[in-house]
């Protein structure tokens, strides 16, 4: 079972989870209106991993006979000055959401919820790419400063990013 405290925060988590699919699907949204569309792309992939990682965190919370707490997302921004704004603004989200998940760490790590503890290292993993993958565009975004060929080069690279389903909701949904 589930401690009342680790369950609100972990329910808090599925919050910042949502949030950050609704500030993704709001960077996709804008790049599209602005011609963009393998940034739009780029976003909506990230949009749906987030969804995943709330859902992973729903089903830890239910499958420790806990209770899912969905609270309203608050509202995101629209439009974003230019692409490596969106990019600058996703790496620095990014490592806030790292915070929250070693926050989150910390806390099973000083309940002894083991249990908890091994679902979280995933996330831990996972954010390390998720700050890798944004700094890594932000580079190639600011080799071609000014240059409009290579803007749109990379905006060709960025289309080809495909979903794929978060490894620990596989055969869970
Ligand atoms: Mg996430």
């Amino acid at each position: 079972m589930l401690s009342r405290n680790l369950q609100d925060a972990i329910n808090a988590q599925v919050n910042a989870e949502f949030w950050s699919a609704y500030l993704y699907l709001s960077m996709s949204a804008d790049a599209e209106a602005k011609g963009f569309k393998g940034v739009s792309n780029w976003f909506y992939v990230q949009f749906r991993e987030e969804q995943d990682h709330a859902r992973i965190l729903m089903n830890y919370i239910l499958a420790r006979g806990g209770r899912v707490e969905l609270a309203p997302i608050a509202a995101v921004k629209t439009s974003w000055g230019n692409q490596l704004e969106a990019f600058e603004e996703t790496l620095v989200h990014e490592r806030k959401v790292t915070a929250l998940i070693n926050n989150l760490y910390d806390l099973a790590i000083a309940e002894k919820d083991h249990a908890t503890s091994s679902m979280l290292k995933w996330f831990i993993d996972e954010q390390v790419e998720e700050e890798e993958n944004a700094a890594s565009i932000i580079e190639s975004l600011k080799q071609v400063e000014g240059n409009k060929l290579g803007l749109y080069m990379i905006d060709k690279e960025l289309a080809a990013r495909t979903y794929t389903q978060a490894a620990p909701l596989a055969g869970k949904e």
